[in-house]
C-alpha cells in the first residue's frame, strides 16, 4: 500500500451518527459493550447470543435481541460478528450467507485465522456480501471506552461504508490490506502482547525476590522506555495477583495457534512467540484457562518453586 493510500486509511478519533439496522451476533465481553455503543449511537441493534445474560444486558442498554442467530441478520444493512473463534464464526457465517440481504455489509470482529477469513470474503462475494475482517486490540477496557485499535482487511469502499461502525467503538482505525490482512496484523498484536506479559511477570518475581518495592518499581518502569499499555493498565492488578477477565488465557492460547501457523506460512522463525505460546499453554494445563491473561504471573512463579497466589 501507498504511503498516500495508507494515511487515506487510518483513522482515528470521530464520532459517526446512527441510524442503520444492523444485527450483532456475539456479545459476551467485548461485543456486549460494544453492541451499547452503536445503540447510543443511533443505531437500531438486534443482538443475538447464547447467553440469556449477555441478552439482558443489550435490553437494557436500550437494543433488541432475537431468537437465532438467522432472525438477527435478516433484513440488516449491516451484519456483525464478535465471537470466540473460527468454529463459531464459520457456524454463524452460514446463517448470514442463507439469511442476510444480498448487500449486507458484513464485518467480523472477532479473532480467528487469515484462512477463515478470507473463506467468508469468498463466500460472501457469492452472494453479494461485503466482508470486511476487523479484529480488535485494546481488551475489555478498549471496548467499554470505545477505545479500541481496529485492523481491516478487505476493499477500501468496503472499508469507508464501516468507517461510521468503527468509528463509534474504536479510536485508531486502519485498513492493513485484503480480506484476512486484518487477522495478520491482529496476530502481530497478540505476539507482542503475550510476550510482555510473560516479561513483566517475569520482572515483578525478580523486584519481589530481591527485596525492591515491586510497585514503586513497576511505576518506575511504566514511565521510561520500557513502558507499555500493558504496564499502564495491568501492572496494580498483577501486583495483587488479581486476574478476572478481561482476555482469557483460552482465547490467547486460541491465538498463539493462529500466531504459529501463520509464521510457518510466511517462513518466518519466531522464537519468542513459541515461547510465549508454550507458557501460555502451560498456564491451561495449570488450570487457568479462564483467568485473564496477565495471569502468565502464575506460570512465571511455578517455574520458580513459588506457591500459586492466584
Ligand atoms: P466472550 O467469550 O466473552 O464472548 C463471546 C460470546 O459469543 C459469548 O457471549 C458467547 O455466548 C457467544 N457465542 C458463542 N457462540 C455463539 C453462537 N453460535 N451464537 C451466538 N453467540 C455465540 O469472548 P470475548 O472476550 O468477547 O472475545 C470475542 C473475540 O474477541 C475473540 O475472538 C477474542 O479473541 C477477541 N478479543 C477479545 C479481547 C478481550 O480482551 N476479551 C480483546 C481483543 C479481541
Amino acid at each position: 500500500m501507498s504511503e498516500a493510500s495508507r494515511s487515506d486509511s487510518v483513522r482515528g478519533g470521530g464520532r459517526a451518527t446512527g441510524g442503520r439496522k444492523i444485527g450483532f451476533v456475539g456479545l459476551g465481553i467485548m461485543g456486549g459493550p460494544m453492541a451499547g455503543h452503536l445503540v447510543k449511537a443511533g443505531h437500531e441493534v438486534t443482538g443475538f447470543d447464547l447467553s440469556e445474560a449477555s441478552l439482558e444486558k443489550l435490553k437494557a442498554a436500550g437494543g433488541a435481541t432475537a431468537g437465532s442467530a438467522a432472525e438477527a441478520v435478516r433484513d440488516k444493512d449491516i451484519v456483525i460478528t464478535m465471537l470466540p473463534q473460527d468454529e463459531h464464526v464459520e457456524a454463524v457465517f452460514a446463517d448470514v450467507l442463507e439469511h442476510a440481504a444480498e448487500g449486507t455489509l458484513y464485518i467480523d470482529f472477532s479473532t480467528i485465522t487469515p484462512k477463515t477469513s478470507r473463506w467468508t470474503a469468498t463466500e460472501g462475494a457469492k452472494k453479494g456480501l461485503k466482508v470486511l475482517d476487523a479484529p480488535v486490540s485494546g481488551g475489555e477496557a478498549g471496548a467499554v471506552n470505545a477505545v479500541l485499535s481496529i485492523m481491516v482487511g478487505g476493499s477500501q469502499a468496503d472499508f469507508d461504508a464501516a468507517l461510521p461502525i468503527f468509528e463509534t467503538v474504536g479510536k485508531v482505525v486502519a485498513l492493513v490490506g485484503p480480506n484476512g490482512a486484518g487477522q495478520v496484523v491482529k496476530a502481530a498484536n497478540q505476539l507482542v502482547v503475550g510476550g510482555t506479559y510473560a516479561l513483566v511477570a517475569e520482572a515483578i518475581l525478580l523486584m519481589e525476590g530481591l527485596g525492591a518495592d515491586a510497585e514503586a518499581g513497576l511505576d518506575v518502569l511504566a514511565g521510561g522506555l520500557a513502558g507499555s499499555r500493558i504496564l499502564e493498565l495491568k501492572r496494580k492488578s498483577m501486583l495483587e495477583r488479581s486476574f478476572a477477565p478481561g482476555f482469557r488465557i483460552d482465547l490467547h492460547h486460541k491465538d498463539m495457534g493462529i500466531i504459529l501457523n501463520a509464521a510457518r506460512d510466511a517462513d518466518v522463525s519466531i522464537p519468542m512467540g513459541a515461547l510465549t505460546a508454550q507458557l501460555i499453554a502451560a498456564a491451561r494445563a495449570m488450570g487457568h484457562g479462564s483467568l485473564d491473561h496477565s495471569a502468565l504471573l502464575l506460570v512465571a512463579e511455578a517455574l520458580s518453586g513459588k506457591g500459586s497466589k492466584a
